[in-house]
């Protein structure tokens, strides 16, 4: 169903001078997301260069009109009532790597590499194998970017990405660049946020990440490795935004899922995956609400099961 826009026709000349690619019109947000599902949003934007992104960020604030930035998709879903407002992918510059040395007087033997937020967790991995540089190994099969890699805190394995972050950069909502270092950064499970409170809206642009030097053939195995555990573990035929809930202290979503009895619960094409039961799979033409309604009906039962209330690890837009 198509979504009544809430962009004036001069305020959708003015988004397209922002990016030299076709903005993306009352978008199916289905297309830009891993779980394969969900509703439209007034446009999707993408931005190539830091200058037109600070540009972007400072029309938006002045037009108030609400936006997102999205890396790949692998850890949202967009609902059916759609987004109101602008959602902004970064490519073009915001995908490079750079090798900087210890250029940051690091002198604990640890390389710092700049990463551009819309680097893809694959292609970064890539760089660490050609270039003999461990510490990355557990990201490895993670489908997202690294800014969602950064903004989600994610981990696997025993491992997050807290643990190899040095700094990043930042573009705050009023259009300023800022170097935020590790240490001014409460990293949580799956979740990060900024300790200057005055900072609440803003882009990643770039992680700075702190990596030794390791043996080329030991990454690749290590890689491989945790890629088939992945596999064997993860419902990967189908669609998916990954696991559904966050682990509740202790304890795992997936057991209480499953102790609930709740595994190859469906409500329409969604259904709580017979493979890991804090996967929601989309095993064919789910819908947004298909899959909220399912996670309220996860929620409940967990709850009279066991007294748990499930948190989603996903963000519903
Ligand atoms: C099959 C599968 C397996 C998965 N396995 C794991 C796993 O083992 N461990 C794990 O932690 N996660 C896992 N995930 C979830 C997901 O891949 C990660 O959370 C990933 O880091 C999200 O990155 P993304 O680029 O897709 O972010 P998105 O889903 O696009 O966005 C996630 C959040 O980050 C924000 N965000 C993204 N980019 C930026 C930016 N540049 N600046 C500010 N905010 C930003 C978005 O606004 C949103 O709130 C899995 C997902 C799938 C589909």
């Amino acid at each position: 169903v198509a979504k009544k826009t809430k962009l004036t026709k001069e305020q959708k000349l003015t988004l397209q001078f922002f990016s030299d690619i076709p903005v993306g019109w009352d978008t199916d947000m289905a297309l830009y997301t891993t779980i394969k599902s969900g509703g439209r949003a007034d446009a999707l934007i993408e931005v190539q260069t830091i200058e037109n992104l600070t540009r972007l960020i400072n029309w938006l604030k002045a037009q108030q009109i609400p936006w997102r930035t999205i890396g790949r998709g692998s850890n949202i879903l967009v609902s059916s009532q759609g987004f109101n407002g602008v959602i902004i992918k970064l490519t073009g510059e915001f995908e490079s790597i750079l090798y900087l040395g210890d250029k940051f007087g690091n002198h604990n033997e640890k390389a710092i590499i700049r990463v551009g937020s819309g680097c893809p967790i694959s292609t970064l991995l890539s760089w660490s194998i050609k270039n003999s540089y461990t510490d990355l190994e557990f990201l490895a099969g993670i489908p997202g970017s690294i800014g969602g890699a950064i903004h989600m805190n994610a981990g696997a394995f025993g491992h997050c990405t807290a643990e190899i972050i040095d700094s990043i950069t930042i573009l705050d909502s009023l259009g300023h660049q800022k170097q935020i270092s590790g240490e001014d950064i409460e990293f949580d499970y799956r979740h990060m946020s900024l300790k200057d409170p005055w900072i609440n809206e803003y882009v990643i642009i770039a992680g700075f990440f702190g990596l030794r030097k390791g043996n080329k053939d030991e990454i690749k195995i290590k890689c491989r490795n945790n890629i088939k555990k992945r596999n064997q573990q993860q419902p990967l035929a189908y669609a998916s935004a990954g696991s559904f809930f966050k682990n509740p202290a202790g304890d795992s979503a997936g057991r209480l899922i499953e102790a609930a009895g709740l595994k190859g619960l469906r409500k329409g094409d969604a259904m709580v995956s017979n493979k890991h039961a804090n996967f929601i799979v989309n095993t064919g033409k789910a819908t947004a609400t298909d899959i909220t309604d399912l996670m309220k009906e996860i929620q409940k039962k967990v709850f009279l099961n066991s007294g748990i209330r499930l948190e989603p690890e996903v963000k519903i837009l």
